[in-house]
């Protein structure tokens, strides 16, 4: 199979689920194509019996108050689950409520949590504030390390296993089999950031017990929502995290869920499009003077490269760049000014491309790929002609070389 077909068959696979699930019931009189919005707080019952009742259904997704959720956040929170491979989906406010929320309800004062040192840098910062006050105590592993290594690092205490693959700015691969078999056979669980594996990494089927996703990123699309997911996929576990989300004022908003809903729907066309000119991107880069290194899980030298190939069905939008030693950082800077397609901002998996500085920004405490060459950026590859993405970045290098 050639790589551009690596990289886009998982995506394409999706398609079909994501155009039929989460659909109104065929009425006889004639059925919308969508699911109506329901915007409310209030829900009224003909009976208290009956919202007693209801009330004893939150574990069924059902609810008694729009902080309970909505009619479209549950269908959304069954598409997710089935993408995701899951048994049960709760919804949150963002990615990185979808990160803290699993984190507050599974963990407890006097444990232990470790952390993939590339992990999403607002999480390793909650870590770093509201769990350690909490009296929670977290240690960095790098993400590469041998699964031994990890091993290693357990303490009697350590509940979670927190995973992000491919890692924040770095994009390591985990070997998230081994992690889950490592965790397991101590009592503990194991939390995935899955946002950049979503629909082409299967989290259930390779140990994961809590998978995350800012729905923010692929599924919404156009970068006007911010959502976030979290997946797991036993009974004791999805009691334990509705309860700690209800507890919490989790939800998401019924527009952001409708919208999200409809990026759903061409999550596969878009991913499979934007995943092909990713690479291509990556590859034309590969060959630039200027370039030391190109992070990208499908090309070979990228840390993880095996195990993509054996774990993934595709590959993201997301990937970086690190250019040569020598070149600085006020370059670099200049360099990205100059571009004219890619947007200068945070977030991903819009239908726009995107571009950020990742060197200056990234917190180790162990080496990492970007340590010992030049500055460094990440790229979101959007829907535009991959050639005109390519004749951007030449005429920010021409920019970069003084040649302009
Ligand atoms: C963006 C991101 C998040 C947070 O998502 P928001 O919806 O922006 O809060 C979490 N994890 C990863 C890996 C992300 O890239």
């Amino acid at each position: 199979m050639t790589l551009e077909n690596q990289v886009s068959q998982g995506w394409q696979k999706l398609s079909s689920a994501l155009t039929h699930q989460a659909r109104p019931a065929p009425q006889k009189e004639g059925t919308s194509v969508n699911l109506p919005l329901t915007r409310g707080s209030t829900v009224v019952f003909p009976s208290l019996d009956d919202m007693r009742k209801q009330g004893q259904r939150r574990f069924e997704h059902e609810y008694i108050y729009g902080a309970m959720g909505t009619p479209v956040q549950h269908e959304l929170e069954k598409i997710v689950a089935e993408i995701e491979g899951g048994s049960d989906c709760q919804l949150v406010s963002s990615g990185l409520a979808a990160c803290t929320t699993p984190l507050l309800a599974f963990l407890a004062s006097g444990d232990h949590c470790l952390m993939p040192d590339s992990v999403y840098s607002p999480t390793r910062r909650f870590a770093e504030t509201i769990l350690k006050r909490f009296g929670v105590e977290t240690t960095y592993y790098p993400p590469c390390a041998s699964p031994d290594t990890v091993k290693n690092l357990f303490k009697p205490n350590t509940r979670i296993l927190f995973t992000e693959s491919p890692g924040s700015h770095t994009f390591e691969i985990q070997d998230i089999p081994q992690l889950a078999d490592i965790a397991h056979a101590v009592g503990a669980k194991l939390m995935l950031d899955n946002t950049w594996g979503f629909g082409i990494f299967a989290p259930f089927k390779h140990g994961v017990d809590i998978s995350i996703q800012a729905l923010t990123k692929y599924p919404s699309g156009h970068s006007d929502v911010i959502a976030g997911a979290v997946t797991v996929n036993t009974q004791e576990d999805w009691h334990i995290l509705r309860d700690a989300s209800i507890q919490l004022g989790q939800l998401a908003s019924p527009d952001d869920c409708w919208l999200t809903l409809r990026g759903l729907r061409t999550m596969g066309v878009r991913l499979a499009a934007q995943s092909r000119s990713a690479l291509q991107v990556a590859q034309w880069l590969q060959t630039r003077p200027e370039v030391e290194h190109v992070l990208h899980p499908a090309l070979s030298d990228c840390p993880g490269h095996d195990l993509w190939k054996r774990d993934f069905t595709g590959a993201g939008s997301l990937f970086g760049i690190i250019l040569k030693e020598g070149i600085s950082q006020k370059a670099m800077e200049a360099m990205i000014d100059s571009l004219t397609l890619f947007g200068i901002g945070a977030s991903w998996g819009g239908y726009e491309s995107l571009v950020l500085p990742t060197s200056g920004g990234i917190t180790r405490n162990h080496p990492c790929a970007a340590d010992g060459a030049g500055p460094s950026f990440r790229l979101q590859i959007g829907l535009e002609n991959p050639d005109d993405l390519t004749a951007d970045l030449a005429q920010a290098f021409a920019a970069l070389n003084g040649q302009t």
